[in-house]
């Protein structure tokens, strides 16, 4: 138990599990946006369009049972949303990283304006041309 309680601690404090907590809880905020979304203005739209029969009433009867596909054609169109803007998300998440891993890396080399060759950054001549650098 002691052993089980140490390495609770340690992967409690290693922070990743704090961002995976927060991501949890954004996650769950932000499927109950996705879904007011979907029930209260994707949803009655659909109705409209389709003459007034609300999706969650779709259904199949063959013989005795009903094939109710409301309900599942509602869990498609709210996956399918949550996942364009978690998809979006991750995209603009991605590109501010690049962007920061681009900025952190300062350049060594630079590019000799006479003959094109790569030369370090702090040259004040060209090792290939010998022509002189500003
Ligand atoms: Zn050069």
């Amino acid at each position: 138990m002691k052993g089980f309680m140490k390495e609770f601690k340690e992967f409690i404090s290693r922070g990743n599990v704090m961002d995976m907590a927060i991501g949890i809880i954004i996650g769950g905020a932000f499927t109950a946006i996705v879904t007011a979304l979907v029930d209260s203005i994707i949803m009655p739209l659909i109705t409209g369009i389709f003459g007034g029969l609300s999706v969650k009433e779709w259904a199949f009867h063959i013989g005795k049972s009903t094939i109710a596909v409301g309900a599942l054609v509602q869990a498609i169109i709210n996956f399918l949303l949550i996942a364009l803007v978690l998809f979006s998300v991750i995209k603009a998440i991605n590109k501010v990283k690049k962007k920061e891993e681009e900025t952190e890396e300062e350049p060594t080399t630079k590019e000799c304006p006479f003959c094109k060759s790569e030369i370090p950054v702090e040259a004040t001549r060209c090792p290939h041309c010998t022509s002189e650098l500003k």
